[in-house]
């Protein structure tokens, strides 16, 4: 037997970690990292964050897991206060960003189907989109190489260029049900949609009827400085979805939506054995009452400021390494000229945790709790990266 008992679907990196300290990971050999991929975008509020861990320790003592046959008060209590605090009236709660991709996918097909309108199935997703690995929404990122192998495509996905209005509407057919986009592209390198489009896409989606899905699961909960990252729009989605940071490292998504338009999933049409159980909802709405204090997005925001700053430089004074810094908040590309791998791989030698992410880009994702010290810091083990790639 030459297969290792993880089933080998990931390259990974030969390290362990053992525990984690605000922005910082502790390797099983010692070593310490400081963490800008933040368990791709989960870890909000870094390791260990005092309030998230009595949360789910008193949690523990009390009550796992009852299903959903049950009211879930942890459920009730967060589902409040995500309505309070976006365009939406109501939530299905589920464990994964791909799960909460599903919600919304079957909401916009149900939403039609439920007015009689039973070839109105179709979704129209961006080229560079990255909505999970289930069937349908690796159907929906239509990225070959998540699709290659698992024939037949899961019907019903049609796909034309980020950002381009024009040629969206050109795609809308009568049977179309749904538009998606991600605010600000993650996997596919960190690309913000412009306010402009997220407008067109509202208007247009109102003249044709269709629902228009944001999927926030990436740059949702803060990681763009607001928030939800729609809100720099002012544009509201009908449906969106919600996973990565809102259990702060807990596995919780969220499929929120308005009320026009989860009207018809009524019950037993979806469920979730595991989804919104106590210890989920104790862990997301521990995440919130961090969140909605006074001061911490604006404390987000400032620290992006500062490290926008910092990276600007870094760019400029590292031609030949990187070509651009794009992004919001603290959902930060550096657009790389050599292999962005390389530079993932030489900041990791020099003690700082990154993620590629599509178009050669190397992802900064750090905990939202991170001040000037560790920016600053990010920023230095990137100019020694850079300066021994250049050498
Ligand atoms: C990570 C991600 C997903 C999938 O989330 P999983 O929890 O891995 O299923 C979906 N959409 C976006 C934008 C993501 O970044």
């Amino acid at each position: 037997m030459n297969i290792s008992p993880v089933m080998p679907t990931y390259a990974r990196v030969d390290v362990a970690f053992e525990r984690g300290e605000g922005a910082w990971l502790i390797a099983t050999d010692g070593r310490r990292f400081l963490d800008f991929g933040a368990g791709i975008a989960v870890n909000a509020l870094g390791h260990a964050h005092p309030h998230l861990v009595a949360a789910l320790q008193q949690q523990a003592a009390k009550l796992w897991h009852t299903s959903n046959l049950y009211r879930v008060e942890g459920q009730e209590k967060l589902a409040a206060r995500l309505v309070e605090h976006s365009f939406a009236d109501t939530m299905f709660f589920c464990n994964s960003g791909a799960e909460a991709m599903e919600c919304a996918i079957k909401t916009a097909r149900r939403f039609h189907q439920a007015q009689g309108q039973k070839d109105k199935y179709r979704v129209i997703t961006a080229r560079g989109a990255f909505h999970g690995r289930t069937l349908a929404t690796i159907a929906a990122g239509g990225q070959a190489k998540h699709l290659d192998g698992f024939a037949p495509v899961v019907d019903g996905f049609d796909q034309v260029a980020f950002g381009n209005l024009n040629e969206m509407r050109a795609a809308i057919t009568p049977q179309t049900a749904a538009i998606v986009v991600e605010p600000i592209q993650g996997e596919g390198g960190i690309i913000p949609a412009s306010a402009d489009y997220l407008k067109g896409l509202r208007a247009t989606a109102d003249e044709f009827g269709l629902l228009l899905i944001f999927d926030e699961v990436q740059c949702g909960l803060g990681r763009a400085g607001k928030l939800f990252a729609y809100e720099w729009s002012g544009v509201t989605p009908d449906v969106m979805a919600l996973a990565k940071g809102l259990g702060g490292g807990f596995p919780v998504g969220a499929c929120l939506a308005t009320e026009r338009a989860a009207k018809s999933m009524t019950a037993g049409l979806h469920g979730s054995t595991f989804g919104g159980n106590p210890l989920a909802m104790a862990a997301a709405n521990a995440v919130l009452d961090v969140m909605l204090e006074t001061g911490f997005l604006t404390h987000v925001q400032a620290t992006a400021d500062h490290l926008w700053k910092l990276l600007g430089a870094l760019v400029q004074k590292h031609p030949k390494v990187f070509a651009e810094v794009r992004g919001k908040g603290l959902m930060i590309g550096l657009k790389c000229i050599p292999p962005n791998g390389d530079v993932v791989n030489k900041a990791f030698a020099n003690g700082l945790l990154t993620v590629v992410g599509g178009d050669n880009v190397v992802r900064l994702l750090p905990p939202l709790i991170i001040g000037a010290a560790e920016a600053e810091a990010a920023v230095a083990i990137l100019d020694r990266a850079a300066a021994e790639l250049a050498a």
